[in-house]
């Protein structure tokens, strides 16, 4: 991996630049530049042929002054501590930023799922859960889904910690399904929150909804919640979506029927057929003349080399870390708003909160309380970072949207930090 594009120097240079920024105290800016806690596990795993096969895995505790550490767990070939410290820090600034009462933490295992049968990643992830059980819990650390994790990867974790610790622990982790106190509203509540982003920045651009044209890159939970909520919740015309394989583009606006059938026949969105569709690589879509775009697979998509090409006057930052710190700033010069993951795709862990919140009660909510709450939470989140932003600038200090979230989010735990005496 590259020195510019490993995801925890880019967390810590991140945190720098906002510490210079807020003149943050030195002795907090030491202790949030590292995770309070790291594990890595070994895990044996049966595999389907009666052989045993061993894996590893990792769970970081990024910072908990505000409460439980909270944050997914990735199963992907490519993890690496590096890149699970760099997700910690980000939910540790992610829920500080939305104002819950959580800290940050990240899981991950080097796999890769789409080889493992049912029996096989049932194995797994209980494995994963015997290996973390003692560092995690409802009032410790919750985990939820990330990545290639599903919420019966969650049911199956849920029942290996109860079954440890003796009792039913619902609250131990959450993105669980519905059946075991799962929340309705959790499964597409990371597009929903982006999309309530996307109508409040769209207000300030005064970019017209229902007239613009979108392109999603991604077609996992994120991504394909983005392209049905964006046409559903506005009118407006998604013209490109893409997969790990590639993307395709119609200036017309795409078909879900399509994409499914598309995806159901060839296994990939690329196989999308229309009059007018193109195919389109993972590299073009982000270039493509639209007005949102909305990264919502990976990391380091958007990076110096391609970031002067984004024609779009609007990025949602969907996905976790798509947009390099270089290419912020390439953005921010040449003015497009780029609206930093933790913002964007926090309505993710709101749903968590809400449906850990329910578990501990155990009072249940109806979807669209939910979704009402999710509202509240994440509009107050983009107002707070544009007035920040706008008192930087009545100063006369020219910070991206980035920066005066990191702003806020870090302030919020340097003093939680400041009151519990830890400097
Ligand atoms: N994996 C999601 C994220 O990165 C959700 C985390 C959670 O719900 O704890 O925000």
């Amino acid at each position: 991996m590259a020195e510019e594009l490993n995801p925890f120097k880019i967390a810590q240079e991140q945190l720098d630049q906002a510490a210079q920024i807020m003149k943050l105290d030195r002795q907090a800016h030491a202790i949030l530049r590292e995770p309070k806690r790291q594990l890595t596990v070994t895990l044996p795993v049966k595999m389907r042929d009666g052989t045993t096969k061993t894996f590893t895995g990792f769970r970081v505790q990024y910072n908990d002054a505000r409460g439980p550490a909270k944050g997914g767990i990735r199963f992907h070939p490519a993890e690496t501590i590096d890149t699970v410290k760099a997700l910690a820090a980000w939910m540790t600034w992610k829920c500080s930023l939305a104002n819950i009462p959580f800290g940050g933490g990240k899981g991950g295992v080097i796999c890769d799922p789409k080889k493992f049968n049912d029996v096989e990643m049932e194995n797994l992830s209980r494995a994963y859960m015997r290996g973390i059980a003692s560092i995690v819990g409802t009032n410790q650390d919750v985990p939820a889904p990330d990545v290639y994790t599903t919420p019966q990867i969650m049911a199956w974790m849920m029942d290996e910690y109860s079954r440890i610790v003796g009792h039913n622990d619902f609250g131990m982790i959450t993105g669980k399904p519905v059946e075991i106190w799962g929340s309705e509203g959790r499964k597409d509540s990371t597009a929903m929150g982006g999309m309530f982003v996307m109508r409040e920045a769209a207000k300030a651009l005064k970019i017209d909804l229902k007239k613009a044209k979108i392109a999603v890159q991604g077609f996992g939970n994120a991504g394909m919640y983005a392209y049905t909520l964006s046409k559903s919740m506005f009118g407006s015309k998604v013209v490109a979506i893409s997969d790990s394989a590639g993307g395709v583009y119609d200036p017309d606006g795409l078909d879900m029927k399509k994409l499914e059938e598309a995806k159901a026949k060839t296994g990939s969105v690329q196989g999308y057929q229309s009059k007018n569709a193109k195919k389109v690589s993972n590299e073009q879509l982000l270039e493509l003349p639209v007005d949102i775009l909305i990264p919502a697979a990976i990391e380091n998509q958007v990076k110096k080399d391609n970031a002067d090409r984004v024609k779009a006057k609007l990025l949602l930052e969907l996905a976790n870390g798509p947009v390099t710190p270089d290419a912020t700033n390439i953005l921010f010069e040449k003015g497009v708003v780029d609206l930093p993951d933790f913002l964007v795709n926090s309505g993710g862990v709101i749903g968590s909160y809400f449906e850990w919140t329910q578990n501990v009660s155990g009072y249940y909510w109806d979807t669209p309380r939910f979704d009402a709450e999710l509202d509240k939470i994440i509009t107050q989140s983009f107002r707070d970072t544009m007035a920040t932003q706008k008192g930087y600038a009545d100063k006369k200090q020219k910070i991206s949207p980035r920066m005066a979230a990191y702003v806020i989010a870090v302030d919020r735990v340097a003093r939680a930090m400041k009151a519990r005496g830890w400097y």
